[in-house]
C-alpha cells in the first residue's frame, strides 16, 4: 500500500496494573521493530504514561492519552493538561471519544481542547461517529452538524495537523460488528465533502481519516484498501498484542 499507515490502539482504563502495561508494550514493541513502514501510537491511562515512555525511549512506537483537560492550567481537579501531555513526550491525543461524549463532554468542550492540544504541538485524532444508522439517511446530517461543530477551533491552515477517526457509535465494543467497506469509503468520502464545504476541496482531500470500531485482523486489510482510510483507532484489539501486531502488518 501507498500510504504510510496510523494504528492508534486505545487502551481505555485498562491493563489494571503498570507491570501489566509493561508486559503489554514489551510484546506490542518487539513485534512492532519489524515492522517499517507504519506509524504505531498507543494511548495508554494517562497515569501509567510516564512509566512506559521511560522503558520504550527510541522505540518505534508513540505515546499519546485518551484524553486532556479543556482548560490550560489551574484549579481543575482531576486534570491532565496538554502542556503536562506534551512535556511527558506525548505526541497524540484522542479527543470526543463516543465514551467521553456519553459522559457529557460537548463538541463545544471538544473544540476548545483541540485548540490547547494544537496549541502544544499535539496531533489530536478526532472521533466523529453516529449512533445509530437510520434508513432515512437522517446520520449523515447528524455527521455534518458533528464534524461541523467539533472542528469549528480548526482554522484551514491547521486543518493538516489534525486527524479524523471515523468511529460509527454502533460498531464499537464487544458483540458489535465492523462497518463494511464500502459504508466506510462512502461515508468517509461524505466526510470529506463536508470538510470540502468549509476549508477547501484540496484542504479536505489531504485530512487524514482513521476507522475505529471492532477492527480486527480478520476485517483490517479490506477497510484499509476499500474503505479509503488511513488507518484504525483500534480498541479492544489493542489489548492483545499478537491481534494489535496483525491488524498492522495487514495494513502495510
Ligand atoms: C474504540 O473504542 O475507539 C474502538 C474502536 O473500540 P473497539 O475497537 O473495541 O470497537
Amino acid at each position: 500500500m501507498n500510504k504510510k499507515p496510523l494504528i492508534v490502539g486505545n487502551w481505555k482504563m485498562n491493563p489494571s496494573s503498570l507491570v501489566d502495561s509493561k508486559k503489554l508494550l514489551r510484546k506490542i514493541s518487539q513485534k512492532v521493530s519489524k515492522i517499517k513502514k507504519a506509524t504505531v501510537v498507543v494511548c495508554p491511562p494517562s497515569l501509567f504514561l510516564l512509566g512506559l515512555k521511560g522503558d520504550y525511549k527510541g522505540s518505534k512506537i508513540s505515546f499519546g492519552l485518551q484524553n486532556i483537560s479543556s482548560e490550560k492550567a489551574g484549579a481543575y481537579t482531576g486534570e491532565v493538561s496538554a502542556n503536562m501531555l506534551s512535556k511527558a513526550g506525548g505526541k497524540f491525543v484522542i479527543l470526543g471519544h463516543s465514551e467521553r461524549r456519553a459522559m457529557g463532554e460537548t463538541d463545544d468542550t471538544i473544540s476548545k481542547k483541540i485548540k490547547l492540544a494544537l496549541s502544544e504541538n499535539l496531533t489530536p485524532v478526532i472521533c466523529i461517529g453516529e449512533k445509530v444508522r437510520d434508513t432515512q439517511g437522517e446520520y449523515l446530517l447528524f455527521l455534518k452538524t458533528q464534524i461541523s461543530e467539533t472542528l469549528s477551533s480548526v482554522s484551514k491552515r491547521d486543518l493538516s495537523k489534525i486527524i479524523i477517526a471515523y468511529e460509527p457509535v454502533w460498531a464499537i465494543g464487544e458483540g458489535s460488528r465492523a462497518m463494511t467497506p464500502r459504508d466506510v469509503h462512502e461515508t468517509v468520502l461524505f466526510l470529506r465533502k463536508t470538510l470540502s464545504d468549509i476549508y477547501g476541496k484540496k484542504e479536505a482531500m489531504e485530512t487524514k481519516f482513521l476507522y475505529g470500531g471492532s477492527v480486527d485482523f480478520s476485517n483490517a486489510r479490506a477497510i484499509m484498501i476499500d474503505g479509503d482510510v488511513d488507518g484504525f483507532l483500534v480498541g479492544r484489539a489493542s489489548l492483545d498484542a499478537d491481534t494489535f501486531v496483525r491488524i498492522i502488518e495487514s495494513t502495510v
